[in-house]
């Protein structure tokens, strides 16, 4: 029996790959046409390509993923928020596969890993602020946040809390970054228009805010971004090839950090997965190497990737 890739279609493909066949073709370009089948019925196409290097040295590959409306459907209240245990499973499925897995999260670390349910892998949280990695019970804070850890609550305090944000904002307090969300207010135009006079308080304040979906935080300068957590992630272990996927604005920061790393030759290839949807930022899809239509899309790469 002679098989070309050619000669097969995207779903015989997949049929293979799931009843483990791989004699007649060689593994790794096996992995190259599920990639390329499973990203096309993602919404995307060629990822077979852009994902490929992180498949020739699994073990010093990273895998990271934000969480929120990226392996987690966005809800109305965050408290709501579920990772869908076919995500969960194939973040599994990557342990001991690849070097590194991680998630990264605007959340608190701690909360992060609650929400993921995988006490393996890597947390970082608070966007980079905290870091928890496997088998550790507490979160390392940044130590540039010495002294500053309150600076957004107290800000926050002196205008009255949550009563003096107005409009229906709601407060989460995440310790050194607070956040107001007016998803779900009664008037949401009104709601971010109060959250925009805030975040010129608060930068007149010293504070940085920082805008997602629905979303204002107010951080203390310097605090972290998921750029510092992928730094932090990736650390000093000589990964070779990273893969980070994200879906809001605040994962541009990811995908720029990934994007240097490779540039100045730290790692030999980095791939940045967007994550798209109706509200999401434009740029996503612009700044990203691979697309894929919401978590259903980037979970189905993960499977892929699982082999
Ligand atoms: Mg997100």
């Amino acid at each position: 029996m002679n098989l070309t890739l050619a000669s097969l279609t995207q779903d015989q493909i997949c049929t293979l790959a799931a009843l483990g066949f791989g004699g007649t073709l060689a593994r790794s370009a096996l992995k190259v046409a599920i990639l390329d089948a499973m990203s096309a019925i993602a919404g995307g196409a060629g990822g077979g390509a852009v994902l490929a290097p992180l498949l020739d040295e699994p073990a010093r590959a990273a895998v990271l993923t934000d969480i929120d409306g990226t392996l987690a459907p966005i809800v109305e209240r965050p408290d709501d928020a579920a990772v869908p245990a076919p995500a969960r499973a194939a973040l599994e499925r990557l342990i001991g596969v690849f070097g590194l897995v991680g998630c990264v999260s605007g959340r608190r670390a701690a909360e992060a890993r609650r929400l993921v349910g995988i006490d393996g892998i890597a947390y970082a949280g608070n966007h980079g602020l905290e870091l928890l990695l496997p088998g550790e019970s507490e979160p390392q804070l940044d130590p540039s946040l010495l002294g500053r850890e309150r600076q957004a609550a107290d800000f926050l305090a002196d205008h009255g809390g949550e009563a003096g944000a107005g409009a229906d904002l709601r407060v989460e307090d995440k310790g050194p970054i607070q956040a107001l969300h007016w998803r779900g207010a009664a008037d949401e135009k009104a709601a971010e228009a109060r959250a925009h006079e805030i975040a010129a308080e608060a930068g007149r304040a010293g504070l940085e805010p920082h805008w997602g979906r629905k979303v204002l935080e107010l951080r203390p300068v310097g605090g972290g971004g998921k750029d510092s957590a992928v730094s932090a992630l990736l650390g000093t272990d000589g990964y070779a090839t990273a893969v980070y996927a994200g879906d809001d604005r605040t994962d541009l920061d990811a995908f720029r950090r990934l994007r240097y790393l490779h540039e100045s030759g730290e790692l030999d290839a980095a791939v940045c997965v967007g994550v798209t949807s109706a509200e999401g930022p434009r740029e996503i899809a612009e700044e990203a190497d691979l697309e894929v239509e919401g978590p259903d899309g980037w979970v189905r790469i993960l499977e892929s990737l699982a082999g």
